[in-house]
C-alpha cells in the first residue's frame, strides 16, 4: 500500500551523461520510467503529436515510445482516454505494474481514479511540478502560423541544453532549419496564458499525496554548490513509502544527494503562479487581432533585455548564437 510518510527530499541527475542532456532538467523521468520498462512493466506519459500539435496521455511500451514523452511542452496535455486504457492493461497484465507520470493535477487525478478501482498498490504515481499550463489553443495556432509561414514542423523542444540547463533554448525544426520560438516561451512565464484554473492550483506545496514529486532544483548552484551540475539538476520529493521503494531501486542509475525543502524552495512548491495583470488585456487583443499579434506584443524581448543577457551569458562562458 502507498502509506504517506514525511517527506524526503533528494538532488539528483541521471549518471547517463547523453540521456541527460536530452531531458529538460536532471532527467528523472528516462531512469523512472526505464526501471518499468526494463522489467516488462508499463508507463502512461504525455507525448507530443506533431500532426495536430497537441500533448497526449498515451501507454509506453518501449524505449521508442519513451523518447517520444521525454521533455518539457508548455501547453496543456490532455488525458484522453489514459484512465481507461491503464484500467485495461492491469486488468489483462495482473502480474504487472503500470508508472503514471503527469502535472500535479493529472497524477491526483489518477491517484484518486486508482484508489476508486483498487488498483492502487500497482501504481506507481509521480507528478511534475508546475508554474501552470498555458491553453492548448494557443500552442496550437502559434505552431500552424509558423506552418504557415514556414513549412511543416518536424521536431521541438523547449529546454535544449546547449547553452546549459539554466540557459534553455526553445526553438522548431522545419525543413531542417531551427527557428525560435523564444516569444512563446516569454508569454509562457509572464504569466498572461495559463488556465484559469491554474492560477488556483492546489498542488503548488510540497505535500501531496502522489508518491514522487520531480521537477527542476533551482539555486542549487547556491544551496548545495558542490552538488550542482551545469547539464541538469533534479529534485525529488518523496511522499510514500512506494515512492521510497521506488527511489532505491533507480538510485544507482543517478548521482544523488540528500536534502530539505528549504533548500529546493522554488515559488511553486509554496503558492500557484499569480495572474498578469495583463492577461484581460492580452486574451482580448487575442480575440481581436489573432496569435501573431499578441506573440509579437507580449513575446517581444526588448533590445535592452537581449544585450543584457547576451553580456550575462559571455561573463558566464556560455555560448551566443
Ligand atoms: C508546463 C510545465 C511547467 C513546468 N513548471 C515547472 C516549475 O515551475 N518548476 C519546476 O521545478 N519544474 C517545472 N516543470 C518540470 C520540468 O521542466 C521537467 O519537466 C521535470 O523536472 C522532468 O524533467 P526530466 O529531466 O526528469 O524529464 P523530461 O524528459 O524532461 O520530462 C518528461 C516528462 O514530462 C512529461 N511532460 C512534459 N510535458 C508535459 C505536459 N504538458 N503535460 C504532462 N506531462 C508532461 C512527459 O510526459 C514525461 O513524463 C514544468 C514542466 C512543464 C511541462
Amino acid at each position: 500500500m502507498a502509506d504517506l510518510i514525511d517527506t524526503i527530499v533528494y538532488a539528483g541527475r541521471l549518471k547517463n551523461k547523453v540521456a541527460l542532456m536530452s531531458s529538460s532538467s536532471g532527467g528523472v523521468f528516462i531512469a523512472l520510467s526505464d526501471f518499468f520498462l526494463e522489467n516488462g512493466n508499463a508507463v502512461a506519459a504525455a507525448i507530443y503529436n506533431y500532426d495536430n500539435h497537441t500533448t497526449e496521455f498515451q501507454m509506453i511500451l518501449d524505449k521508442k515510445q519513451q523518447e517520444r514523452a521525454k521533455g518539457s511542452k508548455y501547453m496543456q496535455s490532455k488525458p484522453g482516454d489514459i484512465y481507461r486504457e491503464t484500467y485495461h492493461w492491469l486488468k489483462e497484465n495482473p502480474e504487472k505494474k503500470l508508472l503514471f507520470v503527469g502535472m500535479g493535477c493529472q497524477s491526483d487525478g489518477f491517484r484518486k481514479f486508482s484508489e476508486i478501482k483498487g488498483i492502487r498498490d500497482r501504481v506507481y504515481i509521480v507528478d511534475i511540478i508546475c508554474h501552470g499550463s498555458p491553453s492548448p489553443k494557443l500552442w496550437r495556432e502559434y505552431a500552424k502560423s509558423i506552418e504557415r509561414k514556414d513549412g511543416k514542423i518536424t521536431y521541438l523542444t523547449f529546454k535544449d541544453k546547449r547553452n546549459g540547463w539554466k540557459f534553455p533554448t526553445a526553438y522548431v525544426m522545419v525543413g531542417g532549419q531551427e527557428y525560435s520560438i523564444r516569444d512563446y516561451v516569454k508569454v509562457f512565464y509572464n504569466r498572461c496564458m495559463l488556465r484559469p484554473s491554474c492560477y488556483e492550483c492546489p498542488y503548488a506545496t510540497t505535500e501531496r499525496k502522489t508518491d514522487i514529486t520531480i521537477g527542476d532544483f533551482w539555486h542549487i548552484e547556491e544551496t548545495i554548490p558542490d552538488f550542482y551540475d551545469p547539464n541538469g539538476n533534479s529534485l525529488f520529493l518523496i511522499h510514500t513509502n512506494q515512492g521510497g521503494e521506488l527511489f532505491e531501486k533507480i538510485k544507482n542509475d543517478l548521482d544523488c544527494r540528500p536534502s530539505n525543502t528549504t533548500q529546493c524552495w522554488q515559488p511553486n512548491l509554496e503558492a500557484p503562479t499569480k495572474k498578469s495583470e495583463q492577461r484581460e488585456e492580452f486574451w482580448n487583443d487575442y480575440q481581436k487581432k489573432g496569435i501573431d499579434f499578441v506573440m509579437k506584443k507580449y513575446g517581444t524581448v526588448s533590445m535592452k533585455t537581449k544585450i543584457k543577457n547576451k553580456l550575462l551569458k559571455i561573463m558566464r562562458g556560455v555560448r551566443t548564437k
